[in-house]
């Protein structure tokens, strides 16, 4: 079976693990350190903390941006459950904002009618790499006094107007998951523009310990003192998964480039074809296509999804619209809600699209696609 997505793992990636392995610091050494300053650096020279995954970086995203219950955190249903849940989980209520018809982005419009002084994040996600609209989503929040967060899951190397992702929100997260734009096997990272909010991200990834001698409010313990100031977790990444995110980095723009030419050839064969709408880009954005999502008009994605894996390629289907997760009707939201995602989801089906796949495996896709649908 072709997956939707997969890793791309070199022999200079191995080497650079095993070069771990045999050294010193296998977790809170030097090539977290390093990693942490390459991921700022393609993230607009922002502070970047890593961590154990993208869902982890959500979570430390909100409780550094002093998320709680009360406050309201406006995001897209069309996304993975982890860009809300991790602002349920501290209490906060999500507001779902609908996208717009075509990009199954986050729509601006339908934001600005939701703020309110409550809201305390505005939550975007760069859908299948796509960057959202920033500037229209900045103006809304800061109205309000909200701050915007980019779930860049989909889009790290990506930008928008000229600015890289990592630069388009007050705070940015990563996954490093291996279907992903590159990988640490689990993994992920928070970028933010305000060295305060990083700080506190980093200390609730580091289990809320305060190591600066200069902030202790107990100053007499002794030369291994550090102290506990706000609750935290261990969301730390190791030093073996930040050599592979290193190694990975290097290839980003390979990366970006081989996923770019994919999107070019299903573009050129799909564009066509009865029954199917191919995804549409903002003159706008340098994405990087993380995913291919086309729509299966005429009620038949369910049909097509079943006999594409039956013939062996690996569709998949991004997102059910987060509030129909039992999880959130039970907190009484109504499906109906945001009508643009809810019509999104039921055409939407994800092509395989990963840099290792082949031309040849490309035509594979297109011609068992084609097929299928005739
Ligand atoms: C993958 C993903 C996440 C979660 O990342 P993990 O590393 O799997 O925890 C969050 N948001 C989006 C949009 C994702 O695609």
């Amino acid at each position: 079976m072709l997956p939707y997505g997969r890793q791309s793992i070199s022999e200079e990636d191995i080497e650079a693990v095993v070069a771990i392995l045999r050294g010193d610091w296998l977790t809170t050494g030097p090539t977290v350190t390093a990693f942490e300053e390459a991921v700022g650096k393609v993230a607009g020279g922002h502070r970047a903390v890593s961590c154990t995954s993208g869902t982890a970086a959500l979570h430390m995203g909100y409780a550094a941006a002093g998320v709680g219950a009360g406050d309201e955190v406006i995001t897209t249903p069309m996304t993975f459950v982890a860009t809300a849940s991790g602002a349920s989980i501290l209490g906060a209520k999500i507001v779902f904002a609908d996208v717009e018809e075509d990009t199954a982005l986050i729509d601006p419009a339908a934001v600005e009618a939701l703020v309110t002084e409550r809201t305390k994040v505005v939550a975007a996600v760069d859908y299948a790499g796509h960057p959202a609209d920033y500037d229209a989503l900045q103006a809304v929040a800061d109205r309000v006094g909200a701050l915007t967060l980019d779930d860049a899951a989909h889009s790290i190397g990506g930008s928008y107007r000229g600015r890289p992702v990592g630069d388009l929100a007050d705070l940015t997260s990563f996954s490093f998951f291996p279907t992903k734009n590159l990988t640490t096997a689990e993994g992920g990272a928070l970028v933010a523009r305000d060295d305060a909010i990083a700080q506190r991200a980093h200390e609730f990834h580091f289990i809320g310990l305060v190591r600066d001698q200069s902030r202790f409010r107990m100053t007499d313990e002794g030369p291994w003192h550090q102290e506990v100031h706000d609750l935290g977790l261990n969301y730390r990444l190791t030093d073996v998964a930040c050599a592979l995110g290193l190694s990975q980095l290097t290839r980003l723009d390979a990366f970006k480039t081989r996923r770019t030419e994919i999107t070019a050839r299903y573009n050129a064969a799909l564009a066509d074809v009865p029954g199917l709408r191919i995804p549409v880009q903002r003159d706008d954005v340098d994405p990087v296509w993380h995913l291919y999502p086309v729509r299966v008009l005429e009620g038949r994605r369910r049909e097509v999804f079943e006999k594409m894996r039956e013939r062996g390629i690996g569709v998949q289907v991004n997102y059910i619209p987060v509030y129909w997760h039992p999880v959130y009707a039970d907190l009484g939201y109504q499906r109906g809600m945001c009508p643009n995602a809810e019509a999104f989801y039921a055409e939407e089906l994800s092509l395989p699209l990963y840099p290792d796949l082949t031309d040849a495996e490309v035509d594979r896709v297109i011609e068992t696609l084609v097929d299928v649908l005739g």
